[in-house]
């Protein structure tokens, strides 16, 4: 079932000397249940983007819908039930300083209209499930990173929304504590069936969270794809450099200094085949000769991704007839160009 969905949404600030064209004609929908996120640089419209989807952001142009219904222009009684049904985790948590985390999360239930005789009873309820029971009467101050972003955690599903929008809610994080945030939204995920749309600019979050990523630049969103396929089989060059940058692939031009003749190759690998064999087979048959310069296996949703960079040399009719055998041989052959080089 479509959760969210977004028809040829368009975002534009109009500033007294400039125009920004934030969000690009962005056409998109999330299942119910599932993490969808946003990946992207900073200045690439994410944040616009998923504010829209609670109409913190009103589009310029285009359609919102949620649960098949178009909530574009809602206003009043029906835009707060909207709200209620959406909550927010922000990169910097957003806590009001001055109020105890109990008093933060029955500011959110106030907000929300949640029976009155009930409040309390929520709070707890709400802390124990993000593992902060003993912090109630706590102030935002004396809690780590982690732990704050926890309450945001629990504030936003006060009013037990229905979907989770979380805005960079890593970013400030380190990677541990990041990993923590990772496994609690994955169990509300798992046990409350809520829908989170995610954004962030950090590959690693988007790789070990994200059941699909979009990937957005300038505006627009250039690729959608399951996470496997875009880490694994990444389309659009845009893509491709993140990920390639992710895995650490992207080359310093001192590399193609040493070689003054033959070619670099970037062989991709998926699923749990060896490349031993087939390098040594090439160097075996054929008069060339090779030297692997990188190579790394990364795992996502327990599945083998493989990449290795291979320096060739010999006869280019040679080389040529090689690079032919081994496209053959493995999910994805590419050769890397010098200007690529950091
Ligand atoms: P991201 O979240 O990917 O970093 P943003 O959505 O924050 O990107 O920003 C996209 C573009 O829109 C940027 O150029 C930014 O400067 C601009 N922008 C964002 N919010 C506003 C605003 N309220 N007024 C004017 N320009 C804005």
């Amino acid at each position: 079932m479509r959760k969210i969905e977004l028809k040829q949404v368009t975002v534009q600030f109009n500033q007294k000397h400039r125009q920004t064209l934030a969000v690009d004609d962005v056409s998109l929908s999330i299942n119910q249940g599932e993490i969808y996120g946003i990946v992207g640089l900073s200045g690439a419209g994410k944040s616009t983007l998923v504010r829209t989807m609670n109409l913190l952001q009103v589009p310029t142009s285009g359609q919102l819908l949620i649960d098949g219904k178009d909530v574009t222009n809602v206003k009043g009684q029906a835009l707060s039930q909207l709200r209620k049904k959406i909550g927010m985790i922000f990169q910097h948590f957003n806590l009001i300083q001055n109020k105890t985390i109990g008093q933060n999360i029955l500011f959110a239930l106030e907000a929300g209209d949640y029976p009155k005789e009930k409040r309390q009873e929520r709070i707890e309820e709400l802390l124990s499930l993000v593992d902060l029971a003993d912090k109630i009467n706590d102030y935002p101050r004396s809690l780590s990173g982690g732990q704050k972003q926890r309450v945001g955690i629990a504030r936003a599903l006060a009013n037990q929304p229905e979907i989770l929008l979380c805005d960079e809610a890593t970013s400030a994080l380190d990677v541990e504590t990041t990993e923590e945030i990772i496994i609690l939204l994955e169990k509300i995920n798992r046990e409350l069936g809520l829908t989170i749309v995610f954004i962030t600019h950090q590959m690693e979050v988007a790789k070990r969270l994200f059941d699909r990523v979009a990937v957005m630049d300038q505006g627009k969103i250039v690729e959608e794809n399951d996470t496997f396929s875009i880490f694994g089989q990444p389309q659009h060059p845009f893509t491709q450099k993140l990920v390639g940058r992710h895995m650490n692939l992207v080359l310093p031009s001192e590399l193609f200094d040493q070689f003054d003749s033959g070619q670099l190759l970037e062989l991709t690998y998926l699923g749990e085949q060896a490349i031993e064999p087939l390098i040594s087979l090439i160097s075996r048959e054929y008069p060339v000769l090779m030297s692997i310069i990188h190579g790394k296996i990364e795992y996502i949703h327990g599945k083998a991704i493989g990449r290795l960079i291979l320096h060739i040399d010999g006869e280019q009719a040679v080389i040529d007839e090689v690079v032919r055998k081994m496209a053959t041989k493995v999910d994805h052959l590419r050769i890397v160009e010098r200007q690529e080089a950091l």
